[in-house]
């Protein structure tokens, strides 16, 4: 009972918004080709543009790292980290992909999930349901009594009450905290620049507070440039019913001031070190495949999974966590392969709506369609 009373309070709370975005604002139409473009740029040239990202990273005073597989970026980021820290964290589905609140736990840190969703969901110890709400299959009643049961927090039903009490709590871990980490909406090849879009405050505060930012994300997050990155986030926002949000961040390089003299020293008030951490795995096979490709263009929206029947049935169940729904399905075959992927393949009934309503035009009814012809044929 509690998915589909969930589900339904979420459709039709955000789905409303996301279609009035769209019809006030309607150079999104506009910037959503341009940023369609733009990646497909990137992903026919992804190394070339790995290669300028890296050396932008560099020339910026951050360091750069690139992991093959979830294990490799997991083991990067818990180097820079270290033992015994606080650590906060943006939601963030590539850490979820590799396991990297585990791996950062394992060293002795004390890791907190920031965004209102990742943490009731990490409360729950569960895996997360929707790539921007991650907690979207809990009701408000089950969140207040995650707050009650794990933090001893008592909390009445009520969304505005569970937001505070949350913040209250939060509060002191970010001032405590050592380490940020924070995925990416998109990352500018031309200048090093992560780019962030977000309502809650939380990405601002786990990017600028600690002494330490590290960005945690796929290699298919890169964009040619930094105006590209900022249409990302505006079309982002916009199709995730978000728009105008209320933060677009912008990071790149530690903090600094010339305040004396003009010399620029750093850091100022923000991180004093600024590492990238990319992973591969799988995105660079999937960048040179004939179907696939069209997955890396998915800016992570969420918008076909509510337009769509069976995540609307299903849930978790369709696709892997983090990577549920449509684009869950494409996803789970990008970073572990085909036998993962098939059997969610197959639960597609190809009702076509995700097609319609993306707005990067991908045809995942296609690229899922191919997912279950090699699937099935890998069997006979
Ligand atoms: S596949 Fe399209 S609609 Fe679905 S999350 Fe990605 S960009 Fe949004």
């Amino acid at each position: 009972m509690s998915w589909d009373v969930a589900i339904e309070r979420a459709r039709s709370s955000i789905m409303p918004k996301t279609y009035d975005a769209l019809a006030r604002y309607r150079y999104l139409q506009d910037l959503r080709r341009e940023v369609r473009k733009a990646k497909e740029e990137v992903v026919r040239n992804l190394d070339f543009y790995i290669e300028e990202f890296r050396k932008s990273v560099e020339r910026i005073g951050g360091r750069f790292y690139l992991a093959g597989d979830g294990r490799e970026a997991a083991d990067a980021a818990a180097k820079i980290v270290g033992r015994g820290k606080v650590v906060v964290m943006g939601k963030n589905n590539v850490a979820n992909e590799t396991g990297l609140h585990k791996r950062l736990e394992e060293e002795g840190n004390e890791v907190w999930e920031t965004d209102l969703g990742a943490f009731l969901v990490q409360l729950s110890g569960e895996e997360g349901s929707h790539i921007i709400a991650p907690a979207i299959h809990l009701t408000r009643e089950q969140a207040a009594e995650l707050l009650r049961e794990k933090l001893g927090i008592a909390v009445p039903p009520d969304p505005v009450a569970i937001a505070q009490r949350v913040r209250e709590f939060l509060r002191e871990k970010f001032m405590k905290a050592d380490v940020g980490i924070t995925g990416a909406n998109a990352l500018a090849a031309d200048t090093g620049a992560v780019v962030l879009v977000e309502n809650e405050a939380n990405i601002r505060l786990t990017s600028a507070f600690p002494p330490v930012h590290i960005v945690y994300d796929g290699v298919e997050k890169i964009v040619p440039t930094l105006i590209h990155a900022l249409y990302v986030a505006s079309v982002q926002a916009a199709y995730a019913g978000l728009y105008p949000p209320t933060y677009i961040n912008v990071s790149a390089g530690p903090s600094s001031t010339a305040d004396i003299e003009m010399h620029r020293v750093s850091p100022a008030q923000g991180p004093k070190e600024y590492h990238v951490v990319l992973v591969d795995n799988g995105r660079r096979a999937a960048a040179r495949d004939p179907a696939l490709w069209e997955a890396l263009l998915c800016i992570r929206c969420g918008r076909c999974h509510l337009h769509c029947p069976v995540y609307r049935a299903l849930g978790r169940g369709f696709g892997e966590p983090p990577y549920t729904g449509p684009m869950g399905v494409m996803w789970t075959a990008v970073t572990r392969g085909i036998e993962a992927a098939g059997p969610h393949a197959l639960k597609c009934v190809h009702a076509g709506n995700c097609k319609e309503v993306c707005p990067m035009d991908i045809d995942i009814p296609q690229v899922i369609h191919e997912i279950k012809n090699r699937y099935l044929k890998n069997k006979t």
